[in-house]
């Protein structure tokens, strides 16, 4: 019969990683990073180390001590013999960390399934990435020597190109399927906020299962969860899994009602608009961009998102040529000194920085400072510095993010409203989930009609019961094996 064990998503929002095994066929749905656990043990500066490997994440349920799934550098350094591949695959439902951080510790034989979006964002993540665990398209051997050409060892770096390994990615376009021995899996487009999400329906002899991943309805994409339903609904699954982040709430979120205050907050303004808001979320970053074109303001881009923007390409809703590319001072900040030589200037910044910061549309703090009421930035705490830069006059804050969940952004967040009150810059709040409700997902959930339904990605499994009558609520434990 076949199973599913969940080894992350259990009681707490993301970290999914959930193995369904089937006569012999193992998958993985989404190998993610659970901020529940890393939080209750580790801290900025308190890390898992890269020394132990696996160990520190084995030690607190970070990661499922599973034979036949991990690294074999990583295995070997912990003097644990070689292992056989024990997974078929995994698929991914989207690059957040939360549902794909993890793949990072996979053996490099293991292949990925995801959208093309999605391996966009990964690859972006590993680029433009600074933390060893950013590798997660390629993985180069580590703890690992190779003799030098003066015949001594020496340490492998990503330089030595031999001990670099590509991931094994196979990018799906909608509708379609893909066999993985007794199973077959289709992926499934939804509206969530990040692109290129998705969820899975996995066809079977036994019968199938459908998984949302993360799924919202009130986004630019909703089109795509309504059909996503339908789809599900077709397929008579028997089982459902399905994400709960807002299960608690009846609040009918819309990006359209986003579009229309941040619009709005601009048209009032008189200085610079800083806006915060999830960096990856192509949806929003194109709320703001809209927004600051009716207002008839450019819309400026930090480095990170000018990289994923250019390298979305057609999946992007606007092309890079269309905003300013805010270029930072970084080293010795001789990006804002005159007459300096270009090539002493570059010094100061990361190689993939280097590609954006002599561009047309480059600009730096000075032209913010000049001509703010030309401008819509895009800004986070972790840029804040560059208020200094500016000093800004007249300015305003936008937060389109969601609201801190744990002590430490609490803190962060602290910080930033005295950066604020410091400058005597306004803050606004603008913001849309990028979940659905509890009311949509118990409408969603009527629609579909599975037999048996397993609450993932929520602190609220139990509310689910609340919205179904004839439909059994499986109120899942982490790691326990379900047979279906
Ligand atoms: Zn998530
Ligand atoms: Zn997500």
């Amino acid at each position: 019969m076949p199973s599913l064990t969940f080894y992350g998503g259990v009681n707490e929002i993301g970290g999914n990683k959930i193995l369904l095994e089937a006569e012999g066929t193992k998958i993985f749905l989404d190998f993610g990073m659970s901020f529940k656990i890393a939080n209750t043990y580790f801290a900025e500066f308190l890390n898992p180390r890269k020394c132990s490997a696996l160990a520190d994440f084995f030690e607190f349920g970070l990661l499922p001590d599973i034979k036949g799934i991990y690294r074999e550098d990583y295995l070997k350094h912990m003097d644990r013999p070689e292992e056989e591949r024990s997974v078929d695959a995994v698929f991914l439902t989207h690059a957040h960390a939360d549902h794909a951080q993890y793949i990072h510790f996979l053996r490099t034989d293991i292949p990925i399934y995801c959208t093309k979006a999605t391996k966009i964002i990964l690859q972006s993540l590993e680029e433009t990435g600074s933390n060893p665990l950013s590798d997660l398209i390629t993985a180069c051997d580590a703890f690992t020597f190779y003799t030098n050409k003066k015949g001594n060892l020496s340490r492998v770096t990503r330089r030595n190109t031999d001990f670099v390994h590509e991931r094994i990615f196979h990018v799906m376009e909608p509708e379609d399927k893909v066999a993985i021995g007794s199973l077959e899996v289709e992926m499934v487009p939804v509206d969530h906020s990040l692109p290129g999400a998705c969820g899975y329906i996995v066809y079977s002899e036994k019968g199938n299962l459908v998984y949302t991943g993360d799924i919202r309805f009130h986004g630019s994409n909703r089109e795509l969860s309504k059909k996503f339903v339908e789809k599900a609904e077709a397929a008579e699954p028997k089982w459902l899994l399905s994400e709960g982040t807002r299960i608690d709430s009846t609040q009918q979120d819309s990006e359209e009602g986003v579009k229309k205050e941040i619009t709005q907050l601009i048209s009032e303004a008189k200085g610079l608009v800083f806006v915060e808001h999830p960096i990856r979320d192509l949806d929003r970053v194109n709320t703001i961009f809209e927004a600051a074109e009716t207002n008839k303001r450019g819309f400026v881009v930090n480095l990170k998102l000018a990289h994923l923007i250019e390298a979305l390409g057609d999946l992007s809703p606007f092309s890079l040529r269309d905003v300013k590319i805010l270029v930072p001072k970084k080293g010795w900040g001789l990006i804002c000194k005159d007459g300096i030589d270009g090539k002493l200037v570059e010094q100061d910044y990361a190689n993939w920085e280097k590609e954006f910061i002599n561009r047309e549309n480059s600009i730096t703090c000075k032209a913010l400072q000049k001509n703010p009421e030309k401008y819509v930035v895009s800004m986070s705490f972790w840029e804040i510095n560059q208020l200094a830069d500016i000093q800004p006059k007249e300015a305003i804050w936008i937060k389109s993010s969601c609201e801190p969940f744990c002590e430490e952004m609490e803190l962060d967040e602290e910080r930033k409203r005295n950066w604020l009150e410091h400058f005597g810059i306004e803050e606004h709040f603008a913001h849309a989930s990028g979940h659905a409700s509890g009311v949509e997902i118990g409408a969603i959930i009527k629609e579909i009609n599975p037999d048996r339904i397993y609450p993932v990605h929520t602190e609220h499994p139990e509310m689910f019961t609340d919205f179904l009558k004839n439909i059994t609520v499986e109120m899942i434990e982490l790691g326990k094996k379900y047979t279906l």
